[in-house]
């Protein structure tokens, strides 16, 4: 252990009752019997980490992060594999984002063996949480909050605390792959050159919201962000990155700073090119996701995050048309890479990369 923990056992919630919540997990509504924190203070820097029972917090209602958004968070799942085995995916990378998203913010950085010890403790203790059916997991939720009291807004918040919850999640795919129909948003922007669209804010969210209620009414899934200056080149989407297929070439907007370098992004380059893909990094414009799609030269497009993995995307709506990509079908560059990332994960297949944890 880097820095010793204390722990506080909860009463936990009786197996009945846990199993019923985690046959048909509500994500996002139930969490597990324990929550780790760990305070930072300029005097002491990280102290006091805990393990506690799951529960609400006290907060002065001045707490700086309730008015200045001071507030970072990461999230990556924990998956009971076949064997019986937990593991997580590639924690030291959330590790790494959380700390230069922290960078961004004016924030102290964690370490990042405190980052994964942290979600060890919170997993093996709540290791019931984490769902056997196939698909299922245990959704992990490190954050990052501001708890200097004080309305002054001088300089960055003089205390912080870290926090992990955790939630089981159920299956993304209930019907098969579904292709995502995507609203390309012009009215808004996410992200602008110089601000804060590769940190992973709770700020970057809550700005997106009146676009996303725009695509809910177009009948869309997500929204397609594209850069600030010209509306003119592909980002991403709402909660996770794109993929743009051409025959065996995968291409995925570069990290220009104004989008968040996913790790299942990341992820899908090294596969990518393990399975003899051509896997690149550049700039897409909308003109041209138009017009390839058209022609047929772009086959397939998909999108990849935690928590819906690699989806298709089969239908792009916006203000000057609507197009469709591979006849609105999953195509099989798409599923061959979900099926070999899940395999990974899964233990099904080996593990070139050291990635599971
Ligand atoms: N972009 C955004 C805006 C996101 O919120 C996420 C989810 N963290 C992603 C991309 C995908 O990142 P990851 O693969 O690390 O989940």
């Amino acid at each position: 252990m880097t820095i010793p923990f204390t722990v506080r056992p909860a009463d936990r919630l009786p197996a009945a009752e846990r199993e019923r919540l985690l046959a048909a997990p509500a994500f996002g509504e139930v969490f597990s019997d324990h929550m780790i924190s760990i305070e930072w203070d300029r005097q002491s820097g990280w102290h006091g980490a805990q393990l506690a029972p799951y529960g609400p917090l006290l907060l002065d209602p001045a707490t700086q992060v309730f008015h200045y958004g001071q507030e970072v968070f990461e999230g990556l799942k924990a998956y009971r594999r076949p064997d019986g085995t937990v593991v997580t995916f590639r924690p030291f990378a959330n590790a790494a984002r959380l700390n230069r998203s922290c960078e961004r913010m004016a924030m102290p950085p964690l370490p990042e063996e405190t980052f994964v010890e942290a979600l060890e403790l919170l997993v093996a203790t709540d290791r019931a949480w984490v769902p056997e059916q196939p698909g299922h997991s245990l959704y992990l939720r490190p954050f990052m909050i501001a708890t200097q009291r004080s309305l002054g807004f001088y300089g960055p918040s003089d205390a912080y605390r870290f926090l992990v919850i955790a939630c089981p999640a159920g299956a993304y795919f209930k019907a098969g792959a579904e292709p995502l129909t995507v609203w390309l948003s012009e009215d808004y922007t996410r992200a602008a050159p110089g601000g804060t669209g590769a940190a992973k804010c709770g700020g970057n969210y809550a700005g997106t919201l009146v676009a996303q209620a725009q695509a809910r009414e177009r009948g869309c899934d997500q929204v397609v962000w594209l850069d600030a200056a010209e509306r003119r080149w592909v980002d991403e989407l709402g909660t996770s990155n794109l993929f743009f297929v051409y025959g065996s070439r995968l291409v995925t907007p570069e990290l220009s700073g104004t989008l968040l370098p996913g790790v299942t992004r990341d992820s899908v380059l090294a596969l990518a090119a393990e399975l003899g893909y051509t896997a690149e990094e550049g700039r897409i414009s909308v003109a041209d996701w138009r017009a390839d799609a058209g022609s047929g030269r772009l086959t397939e497009v998909f999108s990849c995050g935690t928590s819906s993995m690699i989806t298709p995307v089969g239908h792009v709506r916006s203000a000057h048309g609507d197009w469709t990509i591979g006849g609105g079908r999953p195509g099989p560059v798409t599923a061959r890479l979900r099926e070999e990332l899940t395999g990974i994960q899964t233990g099904e297949r080996p593990d070139p990369f050291g990635w599971v944890h």
